[in-house]
């Protein structure tokens, strides 16, 4: 099993000051779907921006530790760099653009990528058959649609831009179980049939369990626990604090 993404051992700093990250080491196997856990605060979406170097907007830094996707450093490179490289983020709330409709938002991430013309019909349609809903929505301002579609959106319009890799920031945020246990599925079946890597950062820690191979579990900013996804939703520490069964 070979790993896509590896992270070891990076610290952030916010404002020059505050400590969120003490050295966090993790991977992510090729082809396979990890899910970072732990509570609000935890560090999970400043991992996230760490590996798209998306920090910088928010006075973050990187000050110690290294990133690599399929053996490069990437830890150094621009947002677009891990894009051309197929690695695309998902941020946490969406952002679809609310005043375009659905299939322009997934327009858009064609453009990040600049796939052929010829080719983006073809995407389109497969983005479609995944998510049936979206067919149905495609001339809707995405701002009128529900938070569910608005989150099927956002994944599609990664993959209209082709990823190897997403890094999908708490898809499970504001949604109905029965809508969460849909985006779920979806994602399972991107990841074997598109065979796309996922690192998904949520705070649902069974729905996450449930569908990933492997977790880490966060607590301030340091990984406390990991293994197989499998092992950790039997673990009886995990079961007690993140589960609320004991
Ligand atoms: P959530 O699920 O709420 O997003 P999280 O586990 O993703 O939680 P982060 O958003 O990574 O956690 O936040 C980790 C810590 O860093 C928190 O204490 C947060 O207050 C702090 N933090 C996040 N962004 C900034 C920022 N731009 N400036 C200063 N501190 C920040």
């Amino acid at each position: 099993m070979s790993t896509a993404l590896s992270i070891n051992n990076i610290e952030v700093i916010y404002d020059h000051v505050i400590l969120v990250l003490k050295g966090v080491s993790l991977a992510v196997p090729e082809g396979k779907i990890v899910a970072l856990l732990g509570a609000n605060g935890a560090g999970k979406s400043t991992t996230l921006k760490a590996i798209s170097n998306l920090l910088t907007a928010e006075r973050g830094n990187v000050t110690k530790g290294s990133i690599a996707f399929r053996g490069e450093r990437v830890d150094r490179m621009t947002p677009n760099d891990l894009v051309q490289r197929g690695v695309i983020q998902v941020m946490e709330g969406r952002h679809c653009f609310a005043h375009l409709t659905v299939e322009e938002n997934l327009l858009t991430g064609a453009y990040t990528r600049r796939i052929r013309h010829a080719e983006v019909k073809q995407e389109l349609e497969k983005i479609y058959a995944y998510f049936p809903r979206l067919k149905v929505r495609r001339k809707s301002q995405s701002g009128y649609t529900s938070g569910g579609e608005q989150q099927m959106t956002a994944i599609g319009r990664a993959m209209m831009a082709k990823p190897s890799m997403i890094l999908l920031d708490e898809p499970s945020m504001g949604l109905a179980p029965q809508i969460v246990e849909e985006i779920f599925e979806i994602v399972r079946d991107l990841n074997t049939r598109e065979k796309v890597s996922f690192l998904l950062a949520e705070q649902n820690t069974l729905v996450a369990l449930r569908h990933a191979d492997f977790g880490y579990i966060l607590e301030n900013g340091r990984v406390v626990m990991e293994g197989a996804a499998r092992e950790l939703a039997d673990n009886e520490d995990v079961k007690e604090f993140y589960l609320g069964v004991s």
